[in-house]
């Protein structure tokens, strides 16, 4: 009983993902269309005979047998997510229903990796798992943001109504090796343009927080999820409550990588959220779960990813 469908297992927190699983000796299935993930994450996995690999798009049904299913099929950063709204919509909707009906049928355990983006603009601070968010549903966030909300709703329902066994991860602001250079996210942004030599644009005038997770803290968050006790399903916010301001986090990534890039100050994208830090309590109490890396360890590994990346251009 260990085959494990990751979907999206070719994207940023997906091939670690798998990377983990098949460390833990399972049978893995990666399906991804390959449209923020490439094969090149995956890449060192294709010749271990217990990993496969499948170009799927996950909002049309996905027939195979499996015992385990992580959900991460989506694209994650702002800039990928409304390159086209209506198809992350679709992958958050008509993929989890997939998902959940293939879950249904096989009764299978399956994971959901939602976000803090529900809370939207929050409220409240830190966010806890019991906060109903603050959500635009029609501004340029709203694709995913809604999307990954109907998502739980979907979850639950199929909990309810089938007794199916869900596990829902709330996964805030994360960061590591393979990001996408061009993904627009803040921590590959300031570490491309810091490296570069570029100036470093800082969004409003900085003063807005986030809470950075590196990625190996939040696989473990993951994998002990889905191992959880039974009927534990969630919501669970899984990310680092260590919280900064976009110029704190700039300062910190030109010191580390030795630059001299000047900070440029460019207009707030629009339903910015202004502050975010998880309440990680119900993680530490339910699943024994808190981050270890913190970010200047994590950032140093990460600027060398991206130092080798970009010299290889
Ligand atoms: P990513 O963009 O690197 O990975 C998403 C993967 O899903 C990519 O490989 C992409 O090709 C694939 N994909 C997209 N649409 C698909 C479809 N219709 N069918 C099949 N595959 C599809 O992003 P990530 O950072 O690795 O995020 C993974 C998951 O975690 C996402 O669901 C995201 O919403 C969630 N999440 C990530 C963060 C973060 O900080 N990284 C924060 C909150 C939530
Ligand atoms: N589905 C799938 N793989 C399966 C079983 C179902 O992709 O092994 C999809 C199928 O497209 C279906 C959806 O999951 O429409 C929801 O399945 P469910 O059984 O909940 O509903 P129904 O089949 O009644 O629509
Ligand atoms: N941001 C920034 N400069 C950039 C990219 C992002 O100042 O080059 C800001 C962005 O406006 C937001 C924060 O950094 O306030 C985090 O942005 P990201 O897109 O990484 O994640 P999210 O907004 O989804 O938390």
């Amino acid at each position: 009983m260990n085959r494990v469908l990751v979907t999206g297992g070719a994207g940023f927190l997906g091939s670690h993902l798998c990377d983990r699983l098949i460390e833990d000796r399972m049978d893995v299935l990666c399906v991804d269309n390959f449209f923020t993930g490439t094969k090149p994450n995956v890449s060192h996995l294709m010749d271990n005979r217990n990993f496969e690999l499948l170009r799927h798009d996950v909002t049309f049904p996905l027939y195979v047998e499996v015992d385990k299913i992580f959900n991460l099929a989506c694209p994650a950063s702002p800039v990928h997510y409304q390159h086209d709204p209506v198809q992350t919509t679709k992958t958050s909707v008509h993929g989890a229903i997939n998902m959940l009906g293939l879950a249904k049928r096989l009764k299978a355990t399956i994971l959901q990796a939602s976000t803090s983006e529900v809370y939207g603009n929050p409220e409240i601070h830190p966010q806890i798992e019991s906060y109903w968010g603050h959500v635009n549903p029609i501004g340029p966030r709203s694709c995913y943001d809604e999307g990954k909300r109907c998502a739980e709703t979907l979850f639950f329902d199929y909990h309810r109504q089938h007794n199916l066994d869900i596990k829902v991860v709330r996964i805030f602001n994360t960061y590591g090796p393979r990001m996408h250079p061009n993904d627009g996210r803040v921590v590959s942004n300031f570490i491309v343009q810091a490296v570069r030599g570029e100036d470093i644009t800082i969004y409003g005038d900085g003063q807005q927080t986030r809470s950075f997770c590196y990625v190996d803290d939040l696989i473990e968050g993951l994998i002990r999820m889905i191992a959880s006790e039974s009927g534990f399903t969630g919501p669970v916010n899984l990310g680092n409550p260590d919280e900064f301001t976009m110029l704190e986090l700039a300062e910190q990534i030109l010191k580390l990588a030795g630059s001299k890039s000047k900070l440029i100050f460019l207009p707030l994208p629009a339903d910015d959220p202004k502050q975010r830090k998880p309440d990680i309590s119900l993680a530490s109490e339910k699943i024994d779960w808190t981050p270890n890396v913190n970010l200047e360890d994590g950032l140093k590994v990460t600027i060398e990813y991206f130092r080798s990346l970009l010299a290889a251009e």
